[in-house]
């Protein structure tokens, strides 16, 4: 897709540090790391989400990402690993190419991603109805 920075670097229009690459899927350095070795794999389709991609694209991607994974724990020397998609421009969602982050983790490394919260009496219950309904 025209103007799109992950559609370039999949072309070879833009450089990038590419550690993976399949008829399906390429991964590359995030340019901004989170964590040394932080890594992106992208199917090589234009989707700009998980919701507008095809099956055999999120198949693709996910297999690719335990791949490389492996690889990243392994290389960096980290225990661990954080998977996650920035779903939309409110999740915080800057490059609308899909696109699964790996943020090799260690213990003691600092980083906190998320803070969590507690339900009020009844609240939880209602919300998985909603969310069963709507499927
Ligand atoms: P997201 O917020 O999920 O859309 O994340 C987009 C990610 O792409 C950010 O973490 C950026 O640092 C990263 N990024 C943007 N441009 C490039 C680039 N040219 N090469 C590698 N990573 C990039
Ligand atoms: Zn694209």
């Amino acid at each position: 897709m025209r103007d799109c920075i992950f559609c370039k670097i999949i072309s070879g229009e833009l450089p990038s540090a590419k550690v993976y690459e399949n008829d399906a899927v390429v991964a590359f350095l995030d340019i901004h790391p989170v964590r040394p070795g932080h890594t992106l794999v992208v199917p090589k389709i234009h989707c700009e989400n998980l919701m507008d991609c095809n099956p055999e694209a999120l198949s693709a991607m996910m297999e690719a990402a335990q791949k490389v994974a492996r690889a990243v724990v392994s290389g960096t020397g980290a225990e661990g690993f954080n998977l996650g998609v920035n779903n939309g421009a409110a999740a915080g969602q800057v490059i609308f190419h899909l696109h699964l982050h790996i943020i090799p983790r260690s213990r003691g490394d600092g980083l906190a991603l998320w803070g969590q919260t507690e339900y009020k009496e009844g609240e939880m219950v209602a919300l998985a109805e909603k969310i069963k309904t709507s499927l």
